[in-house]
């Protein structure tokens, strides 16, 4: 790769902002797009009397902070925002956007400090070895302590705290900060909405922490971080400010520091210094390891290094529909793709087209013709590929590794209150399902009740916001419902399905057998058609096949939808005018319900892979407490001060889980989960189950 091409690479940023609801992640991310804005000239901080003629809140409302990604311009750098979803109860969707950006932005409330939930994503993100900078906002807020927050994260997240800044003033007074490094104090300007900002001498009273908080700086660095430390023993005064920002950069890039700012979103004070630190000690693309995936065909592993150079290789992580149609999210992770040309989805073995590319603003989007390695780009044209697919070229395939998304596990009915509310659900529905691949829907055979299904109480809940609220929708959704299916016990043979009547006029004529038997694979019921001489015609194969899974997935024998089976369509018999595509549906669906009632039924039950994370205080109490709910305990590790308990329970145990684990722990610990499998319902269980 050309020397050019690498430095603007380098020059990119691919963050998330994360935070516990309410802490002001939005306020975060639109006063970041405000102040990156083109739409205003920025005032030189000499001046100081820029000012703006428009409100920020204003601005804000033309601004497209939910689209999945977002780029914006700092310092030359080019920093694409990546939508993290707020709640912690879908981890696929979080663990999607970790996979997608290089670092993140923790946003703490200055007065909340660590919350439970923050705990949870900034796990996550350890887990998946995100670089962070944290930021602790609502510092003009009475009952805010920027102290006690980094004690907090020291404490609970077992974080490595290093403040770079220390606020001057204190809520009602918070007017900015002392900057450590360059050790000079920074306000920003009320009347342009802190667009510009004065610096000066660091005033007297705050000289001696500032000192004090600066060696800290030093210190840290010198224990964690290895550049520094040998700088350190040898000439401890010869530490430059460059050797700390290199020095905080590694530190913040192999996740032994955080460096952590402040500020407060809300009253415009913080947000530049806070994107310098993005700049300054976030990885670019090319800090990335190789991305990792296999051959589509051989299964070989094959890697991608971040580098133009590179075959092209893509993931799609995000379909969002706007107003002018269907957007494909991708991150670039090696090589280069122009508009017009056609790539290939391994994962669908389809070649699709890339119509356009566009870069998305906060209020505008950009056509471009080409992305490159590391870029996130919306592009228009795929029609094959959904959030998870791999993009690659033909002749040098690669399919990265997918996003697994779990079978939903709980679901509710739906009812729209008119006709034109349920033309307008079935819409809403489609798009929904697109977007959100954890989410499905169907309409119940019996009841004709819309039913849609998810990975949790709270996903449901956000999707039923989403439906009511943003496309008002009218209409009385149910209680959520654990999902439950249904399994055979062992394989039959043989078993007939006949659908006969011949009394008078055009009769109906099919009859089928089949075996069926145990079996795993990726869908829930298998078909396999083993019909040899005609004896069911080639053109009646679909209508058994659609008559066994219908059947299947409305409940075999016990209203459950059928799961782990295969059916083997072996012999039959037809009637020459008689014989029809219900006929044979119907047969098959006859000898369906026979065969499972002949192989027996077993339960099956959701269960939920937990990892709770709780102060050690409570971790009897929380224990105890999840084997009442028959959980699995897997393991119980330490990270820093905290306890992680990791197990399985069913899902059936866990509604009010929250609220007992906030009572159980002052509010301390934390959970999330996700889907792991299906098992047996204990057989004790069953009858008030099948009640
Ligand atoms: P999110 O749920 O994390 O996206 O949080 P929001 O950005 O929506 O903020 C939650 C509430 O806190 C809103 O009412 C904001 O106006 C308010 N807020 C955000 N940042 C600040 C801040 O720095 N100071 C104060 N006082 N309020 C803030």
């Amino acid at each position: 790769m050309s020397e050019d091409a690498a430095a603007h690479i380098l020059t990119k940023r691919n963050i998330g902002i994360m935070a516990h609801i309410d802490a002001g992640k939005t306020t975060v991310s639109e006063r970041i797009l405000y102040y990156t804005g083109k739409g205003y000239k920025l005032g030189s901080v000499d001046e100081g009397t820029a000012t703006m003629d428009w409100d920020p809140e204003e601005q804000a409302r033309g601004i497209t902070i939910h689209a999945a990604g977002t780029t914006c311009y700092w310092r030359g750098h080019e920093i694409n925002i990546i939508d993290t979803p707020g709640h912690v109860d879908f981890t696929a969707e979080v663990e999607r956007s970790l996979r997608v950006l290089d670092g993140a932005v923790a946003v703490f409330c200055g007065v909340g400090g660590v919350q439970a939930q923050t705990e949870t994503v900034w796990h996550q993100a350890e887990k998946y070895h995100v670089p962070r900078i944290a930021f602790i906002n609502k510092l003009d807020r009475v009952g805010s302590d920027f102290f006690r927050v980094i004690e907090e994260m020291e404490k609970q997240l077992g974080a490595y705290p290093i403040p770079l800044q220390i606020p001057i003033g204190k809520e009602e007074g918070f007017k900015g900060a002392v900057d450590l490094l360059r050790m000079v104090a920074r306000t920003y300007n009320e009347e342009d909405n802190g667009v510009t900002f004065v610096e000066f001498e660091i005033p007297a009273e705050m000289k001696s922490d500032a000192e004090h908080w600066r060696e800290h700086i030093i210190e840290l660095l010198a224990e964690r971080v290895d550049s520094v430390m040998e700088k350190w023993v040898h000439d401890h005064k010869s530490l430059t400010e460059e050797d700390l920002r290199v020095g905080i950069r590694q530190g913040t890039l192999s996740g032994k520091i955080t460096p952590v700012l402040c500020g407060s979103a809300f009253r415009n004070k913080g947000v530049q210094a806070l994107l310098d630190a993005v700049v300054d000690y976030l990885p670019s693309p090319l800090d990335m390891p190789p991305v990792k995936g296999t051959h589509p065909k051989s299964g070989d592993e094959i890697t991608r290094k971040p580098s133009n150079d590179e075959p092209f290789a893509a993931l799609a992580f995000k379909i969002q529909a706007d107003q002018h149609g269907e957007l494909t999210f991708m991150r670039v992770y090696s090589g280069t793709i122009k508009t017009g040309e056609r790539v290939y989805n391994p994962n669908v073995d389809k070649k699709e087209m890339i119509q356009r590319i566009w870069r998305m603003h906060a209020n505008t989007r950009e056509k471009i013709e080409t992305a490159e390695t590391g870029d996130i780009v919306a592009v228009v044209g795929l029609k094959e590929t959904i959030t998870g697919h791999t993009l690659c070229p033909t002749h040098k395939p690669i399919l990265l590794e997918k996003l697994v998304f779990p079978q939903t596990v709980i679901h509710m009915a739906i009812e729209p209150k008119s006709t034109s509310d349920k033309d307008k659900l079935a819409n809403v529905l489609r798009v929904l399902s697109r977007e959100d691949p954890t989410f499905a829907w169907h309409v119940d055979g019996d009841t004709g009740q819309i039913i849609i299904s998810g990975m949790g109480e709270l996903h449901l809940e956000v999707l039923k916001n989403r439906m009511l609220r943003d496309f008002n929708v009218a209409a009385n959704v149910g209680k959520p419902k654990v999902t439950y299916k249904e399994t055979i016990k062992k394989a039959v043979k043989d078993v007939e399905g006949r659908f006969i009547r011949q009394t008078g006029g055009h009769g109906q004529y099919a009859v089928v057998f089949i075996d069926i038997e145990p079996f795993t694979s990726d869908q829930p019921v298998v078909f396999e058609n083993k019909i040899r001489h005609g004896t069911v015609p080639k053109e009646y194969i679909p209508a058994v096949e659609e008559g066994i899974l219908t059947t299947a997935s409305g409940g075999g024998t016990s209203g459950y939808p059928l799961v782990n089976v295969k059916v083997t369509l072996t012999d039959g018999k037809f009637h020459e005018v008689d014989s029809s595509d219900i006929a044979f549906s119907a047969a098959a669906a006859i000898a369906l319900r026979e065969a499972v009632q002949r192989a027996g039924i077993k339960l099956l039950e959701p269960l939920m892979r937990v990892e709770a994370v709780t102060p050690e205080e409570f971790m009897g109490d929380v224990i105890a407490d999840l084997m009442s709910r028959r959980a699995t305990i897997r393991e119980v590790v330490q990270r820093g001060p905290v306890r992680v308990i990791h197990c399985f329970v069913p899902l059936a145990e866990m509604f009010g889980y929250s609220t007992t684990l906030r009572s159980l722990s002052q509010g301390r610990a934390s959970y999330t989960m996700e889907p792991h499998d299906f098992v047996d319902v204990p057989p004790n269980l069953y009858d008030s189950l099948l009640a």
